[in-house]
């Protein structure tokens, strides 16, 4: 029976949902998903500049699992880099350490621990959408 894959823990939801390309003329790129794993990794090391074992405890990890994670992300960015394709931020194994939302009328990101009744804390709008959801379906 083949081992369950452990979901791993993000922190924060990506402010954007993906990146577009830049000055290429008459032909739509195909995409490269970036899973919100992978992402995580990059965010983690390369823009925090955590260590690879800090990253692991974060992302509740084995190091090695982290490192695969990583070596895989960094291959799809500079695949989009050369290629000159779209970065879409999408699907991935993992959960959110909160629930996440974005205002549908403000544009604004949160968290809240709060299962419902949950208004937008900048302009008190109720039209709101999961950011977990939209994260995690595929
Ligand atoms: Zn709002």
């Amino acid at each position: 029976m083949p081992r369950r894959k452990r979901n791993r823990r993000i922190q924060v939801p990506p402010v954007i949902k993906g990146m577009s390309v830049f000055g290429v003329r008459g032909r739509k790129s195909n995409e490269v998903i970036l899973h919100l794993e992978e992402y995580e990794a990059i965010r983690l090391l390369d823009y925090q500049n955590l260590t690879q074992e800090e990253a692991a405890v974060f992302m509740d990890v084995s190091r090695p699992t982290l490192t695969r994670i990583y070596e895989e992300a960094r291959n799809k960015v500079a695949t989009a880099f050369v290629e000159g394709r779209d970065l879409i931020f999408r699907g991935g194994d993992i959960y959110f350490d909160k629930n996440w939302y974005k205002c549908n009328d403000c544009k604004a990101s949160f968290s809240d621990y709060a299962e419902e009744n949950i208004k937008c804390p900048v302009c008190q709008s109720d039209n709101l959408i999961s950011l977990n959801d939209y994260y995690t379906s595929e």
